[in-house]
């Protein structure tokens, strides 16, 4: 008996938790459209909201010309455009799986 293929999905929490991937680099290892795989991510960053053990992490887009982060940025896509310096060379927002900390009660 062959064990079940990974889903798309366990594939893509798999990459993450392995390293930090963009949505291109996701793309091109499941050969999904980059516009599936940020439906994929939209979904797995819901689900692991709940998780006590693992958490989603998104690095922020930043403007490659004047350095503009886009900070608390909760949709996936690339931006288009600083709204700085209207440069339309931002990075591409890289996401991963991280583990989450135990809880301690003194902060270190
Ligand atoms: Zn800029």
């Amino acid at each position: 008996m062959n064990p079940a293929p990974l889903t798309t999905r366990q594939q893509l929490m798999d990459l993450l938790t392995r390293h930090p991937c963009t949505a291109r680099d996701l793309a091109s290892h499941v050969h999904l459209a980059e516009r599936l795989v940020e439906d994929h991510l939209a979904h797995i960053m819901r689900s692991l909201e709940r998780s006590t053990s693992q958490q989603f992490v998104m690095e922020e887009p930043e403007c490659q010309d004047c350095g503009y982060a886009f900070r608390n940025r909760t949709r996936l896509k690339r931006p288009s455009r600083c709204p700085r310096c209207r440069s339309e060379a931002i990075t591409s927002p890289r996401f991963s799986i991280v583990a989450k900390q135990p809880k301690g009660k003194k902060g270190g």
